[in-house]
């Protein structure tokens, strides 16, 4: 007679959802507030045969941190920060800590996080996991290039201690391994000192695809930050045009009063929209523009706005770091305006010689399906040397589409066909914002060799695939069992 698996209490079953909303599967969710709980939960999913799959924030677009009808641990209550040194800048965290938490617990020694992602509600062990970029990614690299060293749970429930030196070959696997080796449960990090609460940032628009590619490469000295949008619905001579920001620190002197701008006041996003709309109810309204229609005249009145403030030569003025960086955090429950069906979104990097053309050929695809994408962000990237790296020397273009009941086929198809200009360009995706990735393009874009690296290193330091999420599942466990 086979033996009954002992059965996972079902006060613990939830539907776990994409931050996009387009996706989301039921699991059971623990969250564990010491390293003693969270080895009580690994015992647990051994003991009745689940696997684990880990969350953060849960700020990723798609299935990174679902794990259907097993267990997922969401880890945003391991949030204490256990050392914090202000003369050297280094500061060890526990996984769940935000980036929210760091910044804000650092500004006023002057420090600030090297590399931050658009929005900060993401978790430093979410970002580790995913090895995230910034606006800084041509100067700063990914985030893991500012980890020391990390701590984390095996599998055997044993730790292992990770940097440069020492077990060097799981710290290059599991930053960037999203989720697949083991579970971060301490992370120590080099931050950036800054002499002011304030950045320099000058805005100008660009007239066409070409010029706004050129302008990252014509900018990037003595830029410490660089990020296009591009408005997505223009055809003709303004295809792919946009408006484009730059951004540097301001050095020792320049800032007349650093204490009043480094501190969280200084940096406290405004409660209303033009003092008149309530942010918290800003989405409802955004609602209205988020269909084809909406997003064409959003993204033209954007473009002659920035066109008519900044014009082509730019425009300088001094913004607040949490004011420039987390501009999607302004709106709370942005997303929501995208209605029930949610969002996806698709990133691609591409190296700097294919890029122009492989962004023209997805921007006019989606043109040509009408379905264009509604928030198009440009960005420039240097190498990484992780193994699961995504970011050439080259640039990134990252698409928003809306989901609906009666769109959600046409996209996935649409998906497919920019796949193929994906891999004809030599791009490559990101996990943290794949939705539809499927495993033949994964190894046609990562390569064979990487692929098969993986999934050895998986089979090293996780033998019995314990660790898994729907995005492992629906993408490498088909690979692995090749
Ligand atoms: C509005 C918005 C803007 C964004 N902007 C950017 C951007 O500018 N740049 C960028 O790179 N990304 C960006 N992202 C994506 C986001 O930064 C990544 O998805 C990031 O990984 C999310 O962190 P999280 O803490 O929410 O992790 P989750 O999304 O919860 O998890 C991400 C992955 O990390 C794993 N994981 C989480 N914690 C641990 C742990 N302790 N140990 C092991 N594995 C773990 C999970 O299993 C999962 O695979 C953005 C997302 C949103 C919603």
């Amino acid at each position: 007679m086979p033996t009954l698996k002992p059965e996972l209490p079902d006060d613990h079953l939830e539907y776990v959802e994409a931050w996009g909303r387009a996706s989301g599967s039921v699991a059971h969710v623990f969250r564990p507030s010491t390293i003693d709980e969270l080895k009580k939960n690994f015992k647990l999913a051994q003991e009745t045969g689940r696997t684990i799959g880990f969350r953060g924030g849960g700020n990723s677009y798609g299935d990174a941190f679902g794990n259907r009808e097993n267990m997922v641990l969401d880890l945003s209550r391991l949030n204490r920060i256990t050392d914090w040194n202000p003369e050297t800048g280094i500061i060890k965290v526990e996984p769940g800590v935000t980036v929210e938490q760091l910044w804000r617990y650092v500004l006023a020694d002057g420090w600030w996080p090297p590399v931050v992602t658009g929005t900060a509600k993401t978790t430093v062990g979410g970002c580790a996991a995913m090895n995230t970029h910034g606006k800084n990614g041509f100067v700063m690299g990914t985030f893991g290039d500012h980890i020391t060293e990390f701590e984390m749970l095996m599998a055997n429930g044993r730790k292992k201690v990770c940097n440069r030196e020492k077990n060097s070959e799981l710290f290059h696997a599991a930053i960037g391994g999203f989720g697949m080796f083991g579970c971060f449960t301490s992370l120590t990090m080099q931050l950036k000192k800054i002499y002011s609460g304030h950045l320099e940032v000058e805005g100008c628009s660009r007239p066409n695809l070409a010029s706004a590619m050129s302008w990252f490469d014509e900018n990037r000295d003595g830029a410490d930050y660089l990020v296009g949008w591009l408005d997505s619905t223009a055809k003709g001579s303004g295809f792919g045009r946009g408006e484009m920001h730059k951004a540097r620190y301001l050095q020792p002197g320049e800032d007349p009063a650093p204490a009043r701008t480094l501190s969280l006041q200084a940096q406290a996003i405004p409660d209303s929209i033009m003092g008149i709309i309530p942010k918290s109810s800003m989405w409802f309204y955004m609602g209205f523009f988020f269909n084809n229609f909406g997003m064409k005249m959003v993204n033209t009145g954007k473009y002659v706005a920035a066109r008519m403030l900044t014009g082509e030569k730019g425009k300088k003025y001094q913004q607040p770091h949490a004011a420039y960086h987390f501009l999607l955090d302004y709106v709370p429950g942005w997303k929501w305006g995208y209605g029930r069906g949610g969002l996806i979104q698709y990133q691609t990097f591409f190296p700097k010689k294919t890029a122009e053309d492989a962004f023209a050929a997805l921007l006019k695809l989606n043109q040509e399906r009408r379905m264009p994408n509604y928030l198009t962000v440009v960005k420039r990237h240097k190498p990484s040397d992780f193994l699961v790296s995504y970011s050439p020397d080259g640039y990134s273009m990252a698409m928003d589409f809306r989901i609906t009941r009666h769109n959600r086929e046409a996209v996935s198809r649409m998906a497919r066909a920019m796949d193929e200009i994906v891999v004809k360009h030599h791009g490559q995706f990101y996990f943290a914002k794949d939705s539809t990735l499927r495993p033949d393009i994964a190894q046609q874009t990562m390569g064979t060799e990487k692929v098969a690296e993986v999934i050895r290193l998986k089979k090293k330091y996780d033998s019995k695939f314990f660790f898994q999420t729907d995005l492992w599942n629906r993408v490498f466990a088909p690979l692995a069992k090749k």
